[in-house]
C-alpha cells in the first residue's frame, strides 16, 4: 500500500482485518496538514465500519447541510441532508485533516497494518505475480519491499499514473486554490452553524468550512486567467478576492488569518486505467474532480473499500481478478461521471437558476440533495431523478440562450432605430 491518507488507510485497515499482511508506506509524518476538510453524509457508514465514527464526532464539527447563493431574503439556500431521498445519515462532519488522517492512520496500525511513516516510495516494478516498491526514508535510508498486490493511494502525487504515463489532465477544468484558516468568521445561525457555504464570483468560487475552536477554513478556487492578473503576494490576493464578494466580506469583517496560507493546483485529471495485473488505484491517485461538492474524501474512501474487496477476492481466487477489476472500474466511473456532470456545469447560468430556485416536483430537489450527500452509487431512485434534472437543465439552458439571442436582436434594433433617428434629425437640420 503506498499512501497513508484516507484511501490508503481505509484499504489497508480492511485488508489487515481480513487477515492479509499489509505494509503501508507514507512519505510524510502524521499529523500533517492536508486540504479536504468537509466530509459528506455517505462517509459516515464507512467511518462506522472502520470503527472510528465516535472519534470523528469528537474531532469534527456537525454539518447538517450545504448552502449555495440564491436570491432569497437571506441570499442563500440551505440544502439540508435530512431532506435526502434516503436520510439515514442526515449530517456529516467538518474535520481538520491533520487530526482526521492521523486518527485513520492509527486505526490502521491498531488493526494490524505495518504502517511506516517518513517512507517515500520512488520506484515501482510491476511483475506478473506481484510488485516491488523501493524508496528512501526521510533520513535517507533506502528500503525495498516485495508484495503480491499493490494499492496506489498516493493522492494527487499519482505515483503509478505518472510512472505508467497514463495520467491525463483535463485541460478544460484547470484552476488553482488559495486557502487559509481564519478566526472570527461569522457563522450561520442555529443548527446551520457548521454548514459549508459556497460563494461564486466572476473568476471562480469560494468555500467556507467551519471547524472546531472558532476556526474556519476559507479558500478561493480561481480560474487561471484571474490568477495571472495577480500583482500582490498570495495572502493579499486571497484577502482582496474574499473582500470582492459582498455577502462573504460581511461575514469576514472581524476575521484574521491563523497560521500559514496554502496554495495548490486544482486541475482535474484521470488516469486511462485504474487497475491491472496485481495493482489497483484508489482515490485521487486515479482521478480528481473539482472539490465544489466536497466529494473527494468520500470518493477516496468508497473506492478504497471497493479496492480492498478486489484485492482480497483476487488473492483468494486469481482467476476472478479481471472481472472484479472490471466491476470496480464501472462503479468508480459511474460515481465520478454523476458528480462531474453537475460540478462542471455548476457555474453556468442555467445551473445558477436551478440551484437558486430549487423545485421538488418528482422529488428532484431531494435527489439533488442525495447527490450532494454522496449517494451516487446506489439504485435507490436517485439516478433517474438526476437524469430528469439534466433534462430540465437542458431546457433551462435553451431558454437562457433564446432569451440572450432575443435580447441581442432587441438591443441591435434599438441601436439601429436610435442611429436612424439621429441621422434623420441631422438630415433635416
Ligand atoms: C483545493 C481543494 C479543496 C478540497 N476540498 C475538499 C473538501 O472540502 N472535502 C473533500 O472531501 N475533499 C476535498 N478535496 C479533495 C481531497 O483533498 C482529496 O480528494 C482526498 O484527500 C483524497 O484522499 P486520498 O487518500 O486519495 O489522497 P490524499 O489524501 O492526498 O493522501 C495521499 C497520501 O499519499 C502520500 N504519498 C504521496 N506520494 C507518496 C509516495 N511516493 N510515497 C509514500 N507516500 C506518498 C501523501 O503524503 C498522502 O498522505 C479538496 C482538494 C483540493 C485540491
Amino acid at each position: 500500500m503506498v499512501g497513508g491518507g484516507p484511501a490508503g488507510c481505509t484499504a489497508a485497515t480492511i485488508l489487515a482485518r481480513r487477515g492479509w499482511s499489509v505494509t503501508l508506506f507514507e512519505k510524510d509524518r502524521h499529523p500533517r496538514f492536508h486540504i479536504g476538510e468537509s466530509l459528506l453524509p455517505m462517509n459516515l457508514p464507512i467511518l462506522q465500519r472502520l470503527g472510528v465514527l465516535d472519534a470523528v464526532e469528537r474531532i469534527g464539527t456537525r454539518k447538517v447541510g450545504a448552502d449555495f447563493p440564491a436570491s432569497t431574503p437571506e441570499g442563500y439556500n440551505v440544502f439540508r441532508f435530512e431532506r435526502a431521498l434516503d436520510a439515514t445519515w442526515p449530517h456529516a462532519f467538518q474535520v481538520r485533516r491533520d487530526e482526521f488522517d492521523a486518527m485513520l492512520f492509527e486505526n490502521a496500525c491498531s488493526s494490524g497494518v505495518q504502517a511506516l511513516q517518513g517512507h517515500r516510495v520512488s520506484s515501482i516494478e510491476l511483475k506478473g505475480d506481484g510488485v516491488t516498491v523501493s524508496g528512501a526514508t526521510g533520513a535517507g535510508t533506502a528500503f525495498l519491499c516485495t508484495a503480491r498486490y499493490l494499492v496506489d493511494a498516493t493522492g494527487r502525487d499519482t505515483l503509478l499514473g505518472s510512472k505508467l504515463g497514463i495520467k491525463r489532465k483535463n485541460t478544460r477544468h484547470q484552476s488553482a486554490a488559495l486557502f487559509a484558516h481564519f478566526r472570527g468568521v461569522t457563522r450561520r445561525p442555529g443548527p446551520d452553524a457548521g454548514n459549508i457555504s459556497i460563494y461564486r464570483f466572476e473568476h471562480g468560487w469560494v468555500w467556507l468550512i467551519p471547524l472546531r475552536d472558532g476556526i474556519t477554513s476559507v479558500g478561493a478556487v480561481c480560474w487561471p486567467d484571474y490568477l495571472r492578473q495577480r500583482r500582490t503576494d498570495n495572502r493579499e490576493f486571497l484577502l482582496q478576492t474574499l473582500r470582492s464578494i459582498p455577502a462573504l466580506s460581511e461575514r469576514m469583517e472581524q476575521a484574521e488569518i491563523v497560521g500559514n496560507l496554502h496554495a495548490t493546483g486544482n486541475y482535474s485529471y484521470a488516469c486511462v486505467r485504474m487497475a491491472g495485473r496485481r495493482w489497483i488505484m484508489a482515490g485521487d491517485s486515479y482521478a480528481f474532480v473539482d472539490p465544489i461538492f466536497s466529494s473527494g474524501v468520500y470518493l477516496a474512501m468508497h473506492a478504497a473499500e471497493a479496492a480492498a474487496g478486489v484485492v482480497d477476492g483476487s488473492l483468494r481466487n486469481p482467476s476472478l481478478e479481471r472481472s472484479l477489476q472490471r466491476r470496480y472500474a464501472g462503479e468508480i466511473e459511474r460515481g465520478l461521471r454523476t458528480l462531474s456532470w453537475f460540478i462542471y456545469r455548476f457555474t453556468s447560468p442555467a445551473m445558477r437558476k436551478l440551484f437558486g430556485n430549487p423545485r421538488n416536483d418528482l422529488q428532484l430537489e431531494q435527489a439533488m440533495i442525495s447527490m450532494l450527500a454522496g449517494d451516487v452509487y446506489r439504485d435507490n431512485g436517485v439516478h433517474w431523478r438526476l437524469t430528469a434534472f439534466k433534462l430540465i437543465y437542458f431546457l433551462t439552458a435553451l431558454g437562457e440562450i433564446k432569451a440572450q439571442v432575443r435580447s441581442y436582436f432587441f438591443r441591435r434594433e434599438q441601436a439601429r432605430a436610435a442611429f436612424n433617428g439621429g441621422t434623420t434629425g441631422q438630415d433635416s437640420a
